[in-house]
C-alpha cells in the first residue's frame, strides 16, 4: 500500500468529501460502460474506462493510491460524454464523479500543463482562442451583407455566437449561415460582440470553477443589458452551460425570464411553421449527436425535425445514436492535452458514419465539425461534415436566389 504524503492529505479528504464512497461503491463493475466508453474503445486499457476510473478515485479516498500528475491524466483524458452514466444498470453516475474529481484536482494545483495554458487564456482574454476578446465579430467582416444583429444593442432575443464561432475561421460559416437565416425570418437579435465571454463551461469541466462563475455571471448581465428574454446558441456546450450549470453556480433565479434555445430547436419551429422554405436538397445524411447538446441536455428531435424539413433529404441513422451516441472526441477539453487521442476518437465516429451509406455528416455543434472533419481529411476520406444550420441555409439560398420566395 502507498503511504499518503501528510501535504496531500487534504486533497485526498477533499476528494472523499465531495465524491461520497456509497456512490463510487455503487458501481458493481460488470464493465457494461466499456463499450460506449470512446476512451476505452480507442486504447483498450482499464484505467481509460469509466470503471477503471471509478476504481482510482475509490483507491485515493481508500488511502491506496497517492494523487499525482499521472493521476490526473487518466481525469483530464475523459471526454465527458456521459456514455458511461447513460448505460450504467447500477445507476452509477461516473461522468458526475469524473467531473468533481476534476474540480478538486483543480484546487491541489495538479491540472496538465496544457489545460493550464487554456486556463490562463481565459482568465486574460476572456475566450478560448487566447486572441483579443474585441474581435469576436471577425467572423461577419467580409459579410456581403452584414447580419442586422451587429447594429443592434437591444433586442428580445440575443445571439451567443460561443468561441469557436466567433474566433476559429474554419468555423466561421457557422454563425454567417445562422445570421442570414435568422435575418431571412424576420427575428430581431443583437449580438454581444466582445461584450460576449466563453460561456465558462472550458472553465467549468477544466475544474475552475471560481472562473467559471465570474464568466456566468459576466454573460447573463450582458444579456440583461441588451433588454433580452431569449438566448439563442449555436454551440451545445454554451446550451449545456446556460441550461444546466448557470442555475448550479448562480442560482436559479439567475435565469429568470430568460428562455434559452439551440438554434436547431428555434429553426425546427420556423420551418414547420412555414416561416422559412428551403429548396429540396435530395442528398443522404446522417445525424451525429453532440453530446452536450443530446445525452447531456436531452436535445434530441429538434435538429431531426430540422432535417426532416428540408425536401428530398434522407435521414439515416448511424448504429450508435441518439442517447447512445458515440462522441466525436472533441469534448472535455482533451483535444487540449491528447490530440492524437482525439483523433483516434473521431475515426471510430466516421466508421460508423460510413457504414450508413450517407454522403454527408450532419452535426449541430462547431466543435464536432471540426474534430470529425480534420479526422476525415487525415484518413483522405471523401466524407464531409457539416452543421445543420449551414445545410439548412444552403436550402434557403436556393429558394431565395431561385425567386420563390
Ligand atoms: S456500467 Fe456502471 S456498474 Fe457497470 S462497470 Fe460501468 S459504472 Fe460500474
Ligand atoms: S464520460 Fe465518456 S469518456 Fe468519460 S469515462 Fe464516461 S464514457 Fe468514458
Amino acid at each position: 500500500m502507498t503511504m499518503v504524503q501528510p501535504q496531500v492529505q487534504n486533497v485526498v479528504q477533499e476528494l472523499a468529501a465531495r465524491i461520497s464512497h456509497d456512490d463510487v461503491l455503487r458501481c458493481i463493475r460488470c464493465g457494461l460502460c466499456a463499450y460506449t466508453c470512446p476512451t476505452y474503445r480507442v486504447e483498450e486499457c482499464e484505467s481509460m474506462a469509466p470503471r477503471g476510473r471509478l476504481a482510482l478515485v475509490r483507491a485515493v479516498i481508500e488511502g491506496k493510491l497517492e494523487l499525482s500528475p499521472r493521476f490526473a491524466e487518466k481525469f483530464y483524458d475523459c471526454v465527458l460524454c456521459a456514455a458511461c452514466t447513460s448505460a450504467c444498470p447500477s445507476g452509477t453516475k461516473a461522468d458526475a464523479m469524473l467531473l468533481e474529481a476534476r474540480h478538486v484536482l483543480f484546487d491541489a494545483g495538479l491540472v496538465p500543463e496544457p489545460v493550464r495554458g487554456l486556463l490562463e487564456r481565459l482568465e486574460t482574454r476572456h475566450n478560448i482562442s487566447g486572441e483579443e476578446n474585441a474581435g469576436r465579430l471577425v467572423w461577419c467582416s467580409n459579410m456581403e451583407h452584414a447580419p442586422t444583429g451587429l447594429g443592434r444593442s437591444q433586442a428580445e432575443t440575443v445571439y451567443f455566437v460561443g468561441c469557436v464561432g466567433s474566433l476559429f475561421p474554419m468555423s466561421f460559416s457557422i454563425p454567417q449561415a445562422f445570421s442570414q437565416t435568422l435575418d431571412l425570418a424576420g427575428v430581431e437579435y443583437a449580438l454581444l460582440g466582445g461584450e460576449e465571454w466563453c460561456c465558462g463551461y472550458p472553465a467549468f469541466i477544466s475544474g475552475d470553477v471560481e472562473l467559471a462563475r465570474e464568466m456566468a455571471a459576466h454573460n447573463l448581465e450582458a444579456v440583461r443589458q441588451a433588454g433580452a428574454r431569449q438566448v439563442v446558441v449555436t454551440c451545445p456546450s454554451c446550451y449545456h452551460v446556460f441550461t444546466h450549470v448557470y442555475p448550479e453556480l448562480l442560482g436559479e433565479e439567475a435565469l429568470a425570464g430568460l428562455k434559452v434555445l439551440h438554434a436547431t430547436e428555434l429553426l425546427a419551429d420556423l420551418l414547420e411553421s412555414g416561416a422559412l422554405r428551403p429548396a429540396a436538397v435530395p442528398i443522404r445524411v446522417t445525424y451525429h449527436d453532440p453530446c452536450d447538446l443530446g445525452r447531456k441536455s436531452k436535445v434530441f428531435q429538434p435538429p431531426r425535425r430540422v432535417l426532416q424539413a428540408i425536401p428530398g433529404l434522407e435521414l439515416v441513422e448511424m448504429a450508435s445514436t441518439g442517447a447512445n451516441s458515440l462522441c466525436c472526441g472533441g469534448g472535455g477539453n482533451v483535444e487540449s492535452s491528447a490530440p492524437a487521442l482525439v483523433e483516434s476518437m473521431a475515426g471510430r465516429r466516421l466508421a460508423e458514419a460510413l457504414d450508413t451509406g450517407a454522403e454527408l455528416i450532419v452535426t449541430a455543434c462547431q466543435q464536432c465539425k471540426r474534430t470529425l472533419s480534420s479526422a476525415a481529411r487525415k484518413r483522405r476520406l471523401r466524407l464531409r461534415t457539416v452543421d445543420v444550420v449551414e445545410l439548412v441555409w444552403q436550402a434557403l439560398e436556393q429558394t431565395h436566389s431561385g425567386g420563390s420566395r
